[in-house]
């Protein structure tokens, strides 16, 4: 499909780069660093997104599911693609053949993989897996209960290998609920080490640990058992911090645009879109904009937002439509039809980022970026 209606989103190269150097420096030589690009890269473009980090160095990328792990891999030969939400029945053969490395916690799970494994007369420990453990998201991951019982499918013919053990904090920014799953994620680690499995990292920390330098409890029990601290970094390579506030080391890599349709005068009194949920209180000039929320431009958005236009604020005039909003623009001097329109990015002075819209909407600038919509064509910029 090629796209001529005028959206488009942005993609700073330059920046994408940067801001994995300045996580890179934080995290530190003794880490090894993941780059998160699930979800298309948080709505950036997997493919052009893996293309510029591994030009960075990135040697390990974590994406949702095997299907977007067997696209990277035709763009990445050579990194590890960890599939962060395990498998389902029917692709434990594409696993092996692309090389995958699979998040795993469930004894389905394993037996998936073996069956592959078994088909193919692999060796002892040929296939790699990261083995997830509960340790009180309540999500993925195998509970400390059950944990000795997946043990022991590890046997000395399973042709699996524990690469790493890996947990996922639910509160980064609470130390002392950090330090609770790390009692628990110790003991799991205790359990594989006594049952003479050898880690080669320990899997644990997203964002918010390399930016905020916590648990360092995750650095000392790796060192303890011979193995390697691994980060797992996402949304930070984008621009953004979890926490919601904007941070000075990182710059948001993608910019969102449109084009002015059309204009109107409308008068006094007149109402505007579904609902007729804005009056003009006065005479009012209008723009019209190729934008909805079937492109991702949220609804909640009707009556709050508002966009840049001749680097100036333009608010969103009445509801947002699937495929249309209109913007007030009375107040900004010389509007033309085709004029640039910045939804997300910076003009003249004035800027706009995913964190304000996550905020006016009640959001977080993950799910801002995440819905941006496949019929948005990615661009490519320095
Ligand atoms: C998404 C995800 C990450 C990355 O989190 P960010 O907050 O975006 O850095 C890390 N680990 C797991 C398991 C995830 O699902």
């Amino acid at each position: 499909m090629t796209f001529t209606r005028p959206i488009w989103a942005e993609i700073s190269r330059v920046k994408l780069a940067q801001n994995y150097r300045s996580l890179r420096a934080l995290a530190g030589p003794d880490a090894e660093m993941t780059a998160v690009i699930k979800a298309n890269a948080y709505g950036h473009g997997l493919a052009e997104c893996a293309r510029i980090l591994s030009a960075e160095g990135a040697a390990g990328f974590g994406v949702t599911c095997v299907e977007e792990a067997v696209e990277l891999r035709g763009v990445c030969p050579d990194v590890r693609i960890l599939a962060l939400s395990g498998l389902w029945p029917g692709e434990a053969d594409t696993v092996v053949e692309h090389r995958l490395t699979p998040s795993v916690w469930t004894t389905t799970h394993l037996d998936l993989l073996r069956e592959a494994a078994r088909r193919r007369r692999m060796g002892r420990g040929t296939i790699p897996v990261h083995l997830e453990i509960d340790t009180g998201m309540s999500r993925q991951g195998v509970s400390i209960a059950d944990l000795p019982a997946l043990l022991a499918r590890f046997g000395p013919v399973s042709g699996l290998r524990i690469e790493a053990v890996m947990t996922h904090f639910h509160s980064p920014q609470n130390p002392e609920a950090a330090a609770q799953q790390m009692r628990v994620f110790a003991q799991a680690v205790e359990q594989l080490v006594a049952a003479g499995l050898r880690p080669r990292f320990l899997s644990a920390g997203s964002s918010a640990d390399v930016l905020e330098q916590t648990s360092a409890a995750v650095t000392h029990l790796a060192q303890r058992v011979g193995a390697r601290r691994m980060l797992r970094t996402g949304l930070a390579l984008y621009g953004y911090a979890p926490d919601g506030k904007m941070s000075s080391l990182l710059q948001p890599v993608l910019a969102w645009k449109t084009r002015v349709t059309s204009l109107s005068w409308i008068e006094r009194g007149t109402t505007v879109g579904y609902g007729a949920t804005f009056n003009a209180a006065r005479q009012t000039r209008l723009a019209l904009l190729p934008v909805g929320y079937a492109d991702g431009f949220s609804r909640l958005l009707s009556n709050r937002g508002w966009v840049l236009v001749r680097g100036q604020r333009a608010p969103v005039a009445g509801r947002v439509s699937m495929d249309q909003i209109v913007v007030d623009v009375t107040e900004i001097e010389g509007v033309a039809p085709g004029d640039e329109v910045v939804l997300i990015g910076e003009q003249g002075s004035e800027r706009n980022t995913a964190q304000q819209i996550a905020d006016l909407t009640g959001t977080i600038a993950y799910e801002v970026l995440c819905a941006i919509g496949p019929r948005v064509p990615r661009v490519m910029v320095e």
